[in-house]
């Protein structure tokens, strides 16, 4: 008798009580993932800082793609007009049937603005300026620790919010295609 009119009072007899219940209810969830859910790896920050060392830029296939913003402020810090610079620094890269702008390389792989380091280091592309921090990078501790980039696990420390920024960033970034300059 006394369980169930223990178990009766657990009933919302009205709407205070059910408002009780779902407070309850919220604050037990969040809890939860805050206890249970795994946290990223990088949740503590992440240590970073570039050595200039050009790994990144040369010797090696690759593309650097760039947004319209991008190629307006390589444009003009290279002081050409936009389609001079498109022309003779960039080339179209077809991907998934999608024509997308990229810089040239050099017949060794080297970055089309590379010379002794890069040339446009504080306008450099937002490809190269969140560079470690890329969604694949960041997919496990195994794949941030396997960069070929020795700026990896050294220098500053890079806060959780700081990395989210530069994932925010390229999220949001859209590459150029080929349509009227
Ligand atoms: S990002 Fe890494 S690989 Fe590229 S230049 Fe900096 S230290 Fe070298
Ligand atoms: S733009 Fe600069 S940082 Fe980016 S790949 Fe070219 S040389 Fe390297």
């Amino acid at each position: 008798m006394h369980t169930f009119s223990g178990a009766l009072s657990l009933i919302p007899q009205n709407g205070c009580n059910v408002n009780r219940i779902f407070a309850l209810f919220t604050i037990g969830a969040f809890f939860f993932i805050l206890k249970v859910m795994p946290q990223s790896f990088y949740a503590r920050g992440l240590r970073f800082s570039c050595k200039r060392c050009s790994v990144c830029c040369r010797r090696d296939p690759g593309y650097v793609f760039l947004s319209r913003d991008d190629a307006g402020l390589l444009a003009s810090r290279l002081k050409m007009g936009y389609s001079s610079f498109v022309e003779r620094c960039c080339r179209w890269v077809t991907l998934n049937e999608k024509p997308l702008l990229s810089l040239r390389e050099t017949p060794a792989y080297d970055c089309v603005l590379w010379d002794r380091g890069c040339t446009v280091y504080q306008d450099r592309p937002v490809q190269c300026r969140t560079f470690p921090f890329w969604k694949a990078n960041l997919a496990s501790r195994e794949s941030w620790d396997a960069l070929d980039c020795p700026g990896v696990n050294e220098g500053e420390l890079r806060s959780a919010e700081y990395i989210d920024r530069c994932l925010a960033g390229m999220a949001d970034w859209k590459v150029l295609t080929r349509g009227p300059l």
